[in-house]
C-alpha cells in the first residue's frame, strides 16, 4: 500500500468518527430523513416521504421535497425503532452461570452495558429488562445520554416465592428502588419440565399488589390453571405460555392481557451454544426436553395467532449468547408460525408500545413522537428477513448507526 492512500484511509477514518461524534450530539438544526418505504408501525405505508426531526422528535412527515436531505435513504425502509419487551440485559457467558454470579459487579456491569449496545444496534431502541437489580444503574447510564445503548425499562428484580404479605412488601421495595414493572414466576424453566411453583395465593398477592401500586406485572408462565389466576388477578403480561390452550388465549383476550411468546430465540439460542450452556451446568436432560419443546411451542403459537385480538408482542426473553436477535424473534414467527409480516411488525412496534405504557411517545412514525427511527435493507413486508438488515439507527433524535 502507497504511504498516501494510507493517509488517506486515515483522514477518511477520522471524519466518519468526527462525524459521527458529532450526530450523536442532539443537533440543533432540523434533520431530514429521505425514506424509500416507510412503516408507520401501525399498519401503514407510505412511499417516497421525508422525516423531518428536531430535537428528540419527528416533526412532520411529508411527500418527498426537491431540496437535498441530511440522510438519503431512499433505498431503504423505515420504521419504528423495535421495542422488545422482555430481555435479560445482565446475562451472558462468564464462567460460572448466565449471569456472572462470580464475577465483580464492575465486569458484570461492562457486559450488561455491552448487551446494550448490541441490542441498539440490531434495532432495539426500547428494552424492558426482567430483571435484576443492577438493571437499575445501567438503565440510568443510558439514560444519561452518553453512552450508546437501548432506552431500558426494568423490573429490578423478580418474584419466585414466598408468603402472601413478603410478596407484597416485596413489590413495594421494588417500587421504592425504581422499577418500572414487576416480574412474577409461577411455572418452572421449560428445561426443567416447566411445571406449577407457586399458589393461587400467591399469584394473587402478587398481581394485585402490582395493580394498587400502579405497576405493569410481567408473569413467566407456562400451564393453563396457574396462568388463568394470574390473568384473572389482573396481571398484565403473561410471557412464554409454553403448554397455554384456546380457552387462556380467549381469556387474555377478554382481559386484554398481553402476550409474549418465545418461538424463534430462546430455545434455539440454548440448542446453538449446547457446548457453552454445558460448561454452566446444563445438563443433556435440559437439551432433550429444550428440543422437544421446539416443535410444540410452534403449534402453541400457531393457535394464538386464531385468536385475533390477542395481543402478542415481541419477546424474544435474550439472555447470554442472544442480545441483539430480536428481529430474529419476528422472522421466526413470520417465516415458521406464519403470522402475517405487518403483524409482526406492529407487535414489535405499536402494540409493543401500548404494552410497556409509552404509546405516547413511541411505538410509530407520526409527528410529536420520539424519533425512535431504524432503517433496513428491503421491505420487510416483502422478506421479513429485511428487519435483520439494520443499517441505521436513530434513538431520541440521534443517530447511533449508519452504514447504508
Ligand atoms: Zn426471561
Amino acid at each position: 500500500m502507497k504511504p498516501g492512500r494510507r493517509v488517506d484511509q486515515l483522514a477518511t477514518a477520522l471524519v466518519l468518527t468526527v462525524s459521527l461524534a458529532t450526530s450523536q450530539a442532539l443537533s440543533s438544526e432540523p434533520i431530514s430523513i429521505r425514506a424509500g418505504t416507510l412503516l408507520d408501525g401501525r399498519g401503514g405505508t407510505q412511499e417516497d416521504v421525508v422525516v423531518v426531526v428536531e430535537g428528540s422528535r419527528i416533526a412532520d412527515i411529508s411527500a418527498t421535497a426537491a431540496s437535498s436531505t441530511t440522510y438519503d435513504l431512499s433505498e431503504l425502509t423505515l420504521l419504528p425503532g423495535l421495542i422488545e419487551g422482555h430481555q435479560h440485559i445482565g446475562s451472558y457467558f462468564s464462567g460460572s452461570d448466565m449471569f456472572g454470579s462470580d464475577d465483580s459487579p464492575e465486569k458484570r456491569m461492562s457486559h450488561a452495558l455491552e448487551n446494550a449496545y448490541v441490542s441498539l444496534m440490531g434495532g432495539v431502541t426500547t428494552l424492558q429488562s426482567v430483571g435484576a437489580q443492577s438493571d437499575l444503574e445501567v438503565r440510568d447510564a443510558i439514560e444519561r445520554g452518553v453512552l450508546p445503548g437501548s432506552r431500558i425499562l426494568t423490573s429490578a428484580g423478580i418474584i419466585y416465592d414466598g408468603t402472601p404479605d413478603e410478596v407484597r412488601q416485596r413489590i413495594r421495595d421494588l417500587k421504592t428502588i425504581g422499577a418500572d414493572l414487576v416480574k412474577i414466576v409461577i411455572s418452572g424453566l421449560l428445561r426443567d419440565g416447566g411445571e406449577r411453583t407457586n399458589t393461587d395465593e400467591f399469584i394473587q398477592a402478587a398481581c394485585e399488589e402490582s395493580k394498587t401500586l400502579g405497576l405493569r406485572s410481567l408473569v413467566h408462565a407456562h400451564n393453563p390453571p396457574e396462568t388463568r389466576t394470574a390473568i384473572l388477578a389482573g396481571c398484565t403480561q403473561i410471557e412464554h405460555g409454553g403448554f397455554l390452550t384456546d380457552e387462556i388465549f380467549e381469556l387474555m383476550v377478554e382481559h386484554g392481557t398481553y402476550f409474549g411468546p418465545n418461538v424463534g430465540v430462546l430455545q434455539q439460542n440454548y440448542i446453538e451454544n449446547r457446548d457453552r450452556f454445558l460448561a454452566l451446568g446444563f445438563t443433556d436432560q435440559h437439551f432433550a426436553r429444550m428440543n422437544a419443546v421446539v416443535p410444540q411451542i410452534l403449534e402453541m403459537f400457531k393457535r394464538a395467532l386464531e385468536h385475533e385480538n390477542l395481543k402478542i408482542v415481541l419477546t424474544a426473553d435474550a439472555v447470554a449468547g442472544s442480545h441483539g436477535r430480536s428481529a430474529d424473534e419476528l422472522i421466526a414467527r413470520v417465516e415458521k408460525g406464519g403470522q402475517h409480516p405487518m403483524d409482526a411488525i406492529i407487535s414489535g412496534t405499536s402494540l409493543a408500545a401500548q404494552a410497556i405504557g409509552m404509546q405516547d411517545s413511541i411505538g410509530t412514525l407520526e409527528p410529536g413522537k420520539e424519533a425512535d427511527i431504524i432503517g433496513v435493507k428491503g421491505n420487510p413486508i416483502e422478506d421479513i428477513t429485511a428487519l435483520s438488515r439494520v443499517v441505521f439507527v436513530m434513538k431520541g433524535g440521534r443517530v447511533y448507526k449508519y452504514d447504508p
